[in-house]
Formats: structure tokens, sequence, C-alpha cells
């Protein structure tokens, strides 16, 4: 007989910040938000819903590749129970993950467009300016970009024209259980994807990759902050992109993402999202996070190998004490004063090493708009090898391979 390994995870219970937790928290003092992953004969069959009732289980939200049930549950005790059930694998307390980004000014009216010292910095303007032979192109057009994070300010002047679609994978809980916008109502992802992605159209900022298109996913809420969980649905409807078909049965290319760009991070592992985004990179999606920004060790999801972590650097090349730092950061980029397009039409200037993220994915879509046969290993090991070298020679836990560099990576500019 075969006896099923069953395990509860212990996760970051403790870090939900209190008294108030993210959109679907909690409420009962003993509840606990758990991630249930059940085996492929008892997923999605009477017995799993038997078991959940059988546990006092809210579901809040089923994930079918990972075979997951997003639930509440009366206590930690019958969390560990369920967990010995047959038919589950592994029961998970769902953890916070918080934005990585902080503001420093107050919003500002759309102005005549700058170029931010950022996207200099990184090369991108020599891209544009560089010629390539159709459909390739020094733009990032046509390379789809998914920003996991507040969603996007779907009517910003500067952003518009380049949102192609999104996802609101938010569980449909408190303000949230009618509210399923992926509009942003905080203004932390619309930043984002500016420096990704805002148009060159003569007024605002300019993004790393203007005519890039972008897919707005929302799993923070209003304060910034989300579940794991939730991250692991906006993943998974990211590489349901590479397998949705039309009407007439072909697959649809044409919305496929190819770059996930992460800029938020937590303290606490959790295996179903190392699975989540090792699927997703093996379906061909560059995975791109935020370092963090407690100077301490890089956080997850950035920590795992699948996905490129980011460091922050300010206008003198030098990183600040917040950015996070060790063996698993891989590159370098922009993240002090930054100023890009927020909420509600307007602009502000934010610090963090998620502002830095997006200079990467705006880098990998401006390459791979040039570059369109690369294969995503292929990109990476390109962004990582025609990185400036900064601080120590060669690599170091600061910068990675160095600042991110598309100019240099397209052979443009010398090293
Ligand atoms: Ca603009
Ligand atoms: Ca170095």
């Amino acid at each position: 007989m075969l006896a099923l390994v069953a395990s509860l995870v212990v996760a970051a219970w403790a870090a939900v910040p209190g008294p108030v937790g993210p959109a679907g928290a909690a409420s009962a003092p003993d509840q606990v938000r758990a991630i249930v992953v059940f085996d492929e004969s008892t997923f999605g069959s009477a017995r799993m819903n038997r078991e959940l009732s059988a546990a006092g289980a809210g579901v809040l939200k089923v994930i079918h590749e990972p075979r997951v049930a997003v639930v509440t549950l009366p206590s930690r005790a019958t969390a560990t129970a369920l967990a010995a059930r047959a038919g589950v694998e592994r029961v998970e307390l769902d953890s916070v993950v918080h934005a990585t980004g902080k503001p420093t000014t107050t919003t500002t009216a759309a102005p005549a467009q700058t170029t931010p010292w950022g996207i200099t910095r990184v090369g991108a303007p020599t891209v544009w300016a560089a010629s390539f032979t159709a459909p390739a192109n020094g733009t990032g057009d046509g390379v789809n970009v998914a920003v996991i994070d507040t969603g996007i300010d779907l009517d910003h002047p500067d952003l518009a024209g380049n949102i192609e679609g999104g996802y609101m994978a938010i569980a449909a809980t408190g303000k949230y259980r009618k509210n399923r916008s992926y509009n942003d109502d905080n203004g932390h992802g619309t930043h984002v994807a500016g420096i990704i992605a805002a148009a060159n159209n003569g007024v605002g900022v300019v993004g790393v990759a203007p005519q890039a298109d972008l897919y707005a996913v929302k799993v923070l809420d209003q304060n910034g902050s989300g579940w794991t969980s939730d991250i692991v649905d906006a993943i998974y409807w990211a590489i349901g992109t590479h397998t949705d078909r039309d009407a007439a049965g072909n697959l649809t290319p044409g919305n496929d993402i190819r770059v996930i760009n992460m800029s938020f991070g937590s303290d606490y592992p959790s295996s179903t999202l190392a699975s989540a985004v090792r699927d997703a990179y093996a379906a061909g999606i560059l995975l791109v996070a935020a370092a963090g920004n407690d100077g301490a060790a890089v956080d997850y999801p950035g920590s795992y190998p699948e996905v490129v972590a980011v460091a922050a650097t300010d206008a003198t090349d030098a990183v600040p004490s917040w950015s996070s730092r060790g063996p698993k950061v891989e590159l370098a980029a922009p993240g002090v004063s930054v100023y890009s397009t927020y909420a509600g039409g307007g602009y502000k200037v934010l610090s963090g090493t998620s502002m830095a993220a997006p200079h990467v994915s705006g880098s990998a879509a401006l390459v791979w708009g040039a570059q369109p046969e690369l294969s995503v290993a292929d990109l990476r090991t390109l962004l990582a090898a025609s990185a400036e070298d900064l601080g120590a020679p060669g690599r170091d836990d600061l910068t990675g391979a160095g600042l991110v560099r598309p100019d240099r990576a397209l052979n443009l500019v010398g090293p």
C-alpha cells in the first residue's frame, strides 16, 4: 500500500500585518488561510469536496493546474489534520507579500515628456534609434509583458495604448467580491508599468520599451499587499496564455506572455509558488523580480533559481543600503528616485527594488523585440553577459552580473 507523505508547511502566519490583513484575510481569531494541494485522483472529485467540508473549509478559489484549493480553515490544528488525510499532498499556510516601492513625492500632473535618468542609464534610447528588419524592432513591440502587481491605471494617457489585457487574481472576498477590475487602486503597478512601457508620445515619461504590450495582472490590494496563493493563480494564468485556443481550436500566440514582472517580495518560501515559477520558466517565460528592500537576503520569489532577482542602483551607480543582497542577486538596475506614471493619470517619484525590476523587464522586451528567436535561457544568459560590471570586479553580491544594458546585449555599443 502506498502511503502519501503529507505535511503542514508552516509559513508566514506570523507575518500577516495586523490588525487588518490584505483583502481576504481570515477574520475569526483562530482562522487561517491555506493552500491545499490534492493528488491527481482526488483533485476536482466529490471526495475533495467532502474532505474540505469535513474540515470546515471555506473555499476561496480553485487553481486547476497545480491542483490547489485556496481555503479558510477554522484553526491551524484543522490544517494539520487535513494535511494527514489521504488524497491531500500538502497543506501550506498562505503567506503575505508586499509591494517593494516607497513613494518619495506627491503626484504631479503631466508635463512635457522627459526621459527619466534610469531609461538613459540602461541605454534604452540607443536601441530605439537603431534600425531592425521588421518584424524585429527596437521598441519591444509585440512582446507581451505581464505586470503582476496592484493593477495598472487603464486610462492613463501614457499607458492606455500599450495595455492589451489583464487578469484579476485576487480572491473574491471583501471589497474585491464585486470589484473584479484589474484597474490600479493603489498606484504601485502603474508606476512599474510606466518604467517598462510608457509611450514615447511627447507627454509625461517614456519607458524602457515604449511599444511593449502590457497585461495588468492584479494580485496586490489597495495597500500593496497580497497573498501567495493569488500570485500562484496569476502565474498559471500567464502560462495558460501559451495554451489557450481560439474558436477554431488554434493556439493564439499573439497573446502569449513572454515576461513576468514581480515587484514584490516576502521573507517566506512556498513550495507551491516555487513550482509555479518553475512551470512558467519551462513554458518559456522570463521571470523578473525585485530583490527586496530590507538590505538582507533576497526575498521570495526573487530567490528562486528560475527568477531573475534585481538589485537597485542610484544615479551614481551606488547601491542603497536597503537593496537586498547576496548570491541570488542576478542583475542591478536603477531603483532610486525613479520618476514614472502613477494612478489617476499622474506621475510620481518612487524608490525601491520594485523600480529596478521593471528596468530589466523592459530591457528583456527590447532584446526580445529585436531578436524574437532567442530562447528564454539564451535571453537570460545574454542579459547577464552584456551587463555593465559595477562595484567589485566581476559578479558581486550587491549588483550580481552588473547593470542591465540592452544596448550592449544587441551589440549597438561596445562593452
Ligand atoms: Ca510619454
Ligand atoms: Ca561587479
